[in-house]
């Protein structure tokens, strides 16, 4: 391990950036077009990412320390990795983060870690640096702060009161996986702190209202209907689990416990998140999307026009009567426009045009409905899609 003095701090700095660029867990993060110097920003750490209530705002985005006890596979921070280690002491960090966030260049942090010496020591260093940015400097910046998983209640207790947002990543769906590659991680350990966690936050009318957690997709064999199926119960049993993010795997190690991948599997991140809103916002369950026999997403085709083409039974709905839940269910219409439509129609016969102005996607919807007894759609999808529904699709422009 390379273990040299830094004494810059912007130095430092840089390096407790690097480290944190894989935590997608607080959103993913992008940099902003009209920073001046957008590169040097970005070398900092200083990100922008969106908010749970769906502001844009630049977050200092970096690790306390790189140093980590830890040897997950497929992390650049794991101990057995000789890179340059540094570690920034709690005032350090405060002062930077508040000096950059009175300059306007940051309106929050999201500070994560490697864990030096043990999880507990590792937790009271990150509370102690939010205390001192929150009651020194009077910060009242967004604060994402991550929790070590195995710390003690008290300190996760502390960082939930300082903060506006928690997070703790399982990385991997299954036993099996973690201890293959994060040997030193427990799923059933860290589900347990996500519902401890989630009690905790339901208890303080302060601090932190909601926690995300983050799983990597790609790294291992799981399969969808695991990582979807455990999402599901995780939302299921924790009302202030705001998301579960999936991040495409990145390779940065050489590992033969690690897949072999030319490209990051963004297709497979882009399905998982389309499915999971499915569960959160839809009403499905899993078993509807995926299951043991079919364990995997098709890729080539988004989740709800496949539930939607293989329950063809079911199609087309009128739109004048369907109740929400089965609106809900064509694809092409979303919570918003079943909201609209609902209302809509109360006082008015709906039309192809005003479905449009409702904000209803008409070229994919059009094929599952009929409109006061009227169909719209293309019959040839409906009876034929299991033959070549691919086909009709891309000829249809339903794909996304
Ligand atoms: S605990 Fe694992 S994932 Fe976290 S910093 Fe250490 S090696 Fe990386």
């Amino acid at each position: 391990m390379i273990v040299k003095k830094i004494p810059d701090i912007y130095e430092r700095l840089s390096l407790l950036a690097t480290g944190a660029k894989f935590d997608v867990s607080c959103s993913p993060s992008f940099d902003r077009k009209n920073f001046s110097k957008k590169e040097s920003f970005s070398k900092f750490g200083i990100h922008n990412t969106w908010t749970s209530d769906g502001r844009c705002v630049a977050l200092l985005k970096v690790l306390l320390t790189n140093f980590c006890v830890n040897d997950c596979a497929y992390c650049i921070n794991r101990k057995r990795n000789d890179i340059p280690r540094t570690v920034l002491k709690p005032e350090e960090f405060a002062k930077i983060a508040y000096e950059f966030y009175r300059k306007k260049q940051i309106e929050g942090v999201f500070l994560s870690s490697g864990i030096i010496g043990n999880p507990n020591k590792t937790m009271e260093m990150m509370v102690d640096t939010v205390k001192i940015l929150r009651t020194k400097y009077q910060f009242k910046g967004y604060i994402h702060l991550k929790i070590i998983p195995d710390s003690d209640e008290t300190a996760i207790t502390e960082a939930i009161t300082l903060a506006d947002r928690v997070s703790i990543n399982l990385e991997l769906p299954t036993e099996k996986s973690l201890s293959l590659i994060a040997p030193e991680k427990r799923l059933l350990s860290i589900v347990n702190a996500i519902e401890k966690i989630n009690k905790i936050i339901e208890s303080k009318p302060i601090g932190a209202k909601s926690q995300t957690t983050q799983l990597i997709v790609g790294v291992t064999p799981d399969t969808d209907y695991q990582i979807l199926k455990l999402s599901e119960n995780l939302y299921r049993n924790n009302s202030r689990l705001k998301r579960v993010y999936y991040s495409a795997y990145i390779p940065v190690n050489d590992d033969p416990r690690l897949p072999q991948i030319s490209k990051p599997p963004l297709l497979k991140e882009h399905r998982l998140y389309q499915a999971d809103w499915l569960i959160r916002y839809y009403g499905f369950h899993t078993e509807e999307i995926v299951s043991d026999e079919k364990p995997y997403l098709d890729e080539k085709i988004d989740p709800k026009l496949d539930w939607a083409l293989k329950n063809i039974n079911l199609f087309p709905i009128e739109i004048q009567k369907a109740s929400f839940e089965t609106l809900l269910r064509v694809p092409g219409i979303g919570p918003t426009s079943a909201k609209r439509i609902l209302k809509e129609r109360k006082n008015t016969m709906l039309t192809l045009d005003g479905l449009k102005n409702l904000g209803v996607v008409i070229k994919r919807a059009k094929h599952f409905i009929t409109i006061n007894g009227k169909y719209y759609g293309n019959k040839n999808i409906i009876q034929n899609y299991r033959q070549n529904y691919l086909k009709d699709i891309q000829q249809y422009s339903l794909a996304i």
